[in-house]
């Protein structure tokens, strides 16, 4: 808990669908296990969505929300599997996906034989290395050290290929989208929020341009079943199990506003004025409910900011 209150200023951030009292009240929160697809499973509890790929080399995840909660995940992933918990993979540096990287460390143990590794972007380590004003230091124990500074960093465990794609100046700077490729499952951190328009960390290097490409980058990925559902499943930053169309559906909005807010700013208008015109208009009651942490005048801000840099 005391790690909640020291990242305050940043503990709301990219937690749509969560309000700041569910995430104060981690007593109370359980953790769903829901299946993906072959090894694959989706962990919800507070904070972003945990990835978790199990089997016979033992456990890899994606993301590992808050510290409080590392004692009910991992309850739930020793129910999937006693193996080892041989890599976290961190898709980028917002404290709710980061949070619990440390004490699911610890309570992991330490096999010298068969270490816990910590990826990330270079850039996640960069900043959570470089504490800002006030804050404590990141536990050095949940610091990414096997970081990647490429465009590419693969994995072979458990059976399958796993290419983690670094996808520059999206939501921040440091984002990393995980593709299992055996399992035909993708994680795509909070590139992709289906509920709530995504959060452009402009302060952390996103951008509208760079979120616009990795979702495009994700549809490379995705094939879809015949029946215009399942095929590849992705999983969101926040938010259910999705698919190909919903990515499409998503991306066809930030294109959308994207395009909008780029015509006002060559009448040139101002963000005031272009907050004013509601270029978000007919998209609002699909994304943005009380709860939101991406109101409609953030996002369009943010694409604004992007846009006029
Ligand atoms: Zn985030």
């Amino acid at each position: 808990m005391t790690r909640t209150i020291l990242y305050a200023s940043l503990l709301a951030i990219c937690a749509a669908g969560a309000n700041s009292q569910q995430q104060q009240n981690f007593d109370s929160v359980q953790i769903h296990v829901e299946p993906v697809q072959h090894n694959i499973y989706m962990l919800v509890g507070a904070g972003g969505n945990t990835t978790v790929q199990v089997g016979s080399e033992g456990v890899l995840m994606v993301d590992t929300q808050f510290a409080p909660l590392a004692p009910k995940l991992m309850a739930e992933i020793r129910k999937l599997s006693p193996g080892p918990i041989r890599y976290i993979i961190n898709t980028h540096m917002h404290p709710d996906h980061v949070g619990g990287n440390a004490a699911i460390a610890k309570l992991a143990g330490s096999d010298p034989a068969l270490p816990l590794k910590i990826i990330a972007n270079e850039n996640v380590l960069n900043r959570l290395t470089a504490t800002e004003r006030g804050q404590a230091p990141f536990p050095e124990a949940g610091l990414p050290i096997d970081e990647y500074g490429t465009p590419t960093k693969n994995l072979h465990f458990n059976g399958e290929a796993i290419i983690i794609y670094h996808e520059p100046n999206a939501h921040t700077d440091g984002d990393s989208v995980v593709l299992f490729r055996g399992s035909d499952v993708i994680s795509a951190g909070d590139i992709f929020t289906p509920d709530g328009y995504p959060f452009i960390d402009i302060e952390r290097g996103g951008s509208v341009q760079g979120e616009i490409l990795a979702l495009n980058h994700i549809l490379q990925m995705t094939v879809p079943a015949k029946t215009q559902e399942g095929g590849t499943y992705v999983i969101p930053g926040h938010g259910r199990i999705c698919d190909d169309a919903d990515v499409v559906e998503f991306r066809d909005m930030v294109v959308i506003i994207r395009d909008r807010v780029r015509d006002m700013i060559q009448k040139g208008m101002t963000l005031d004025q272009v907050k004013a015109a509601r270029p978000t208009r007919d998209y609002d009651t699909e994304y943005v409910t009380s709860n939101s942490f991406v109101t409609a005048d953030r996002f369009v801000e943010a694409v604004y900011k992007s846009l006029s840099k």
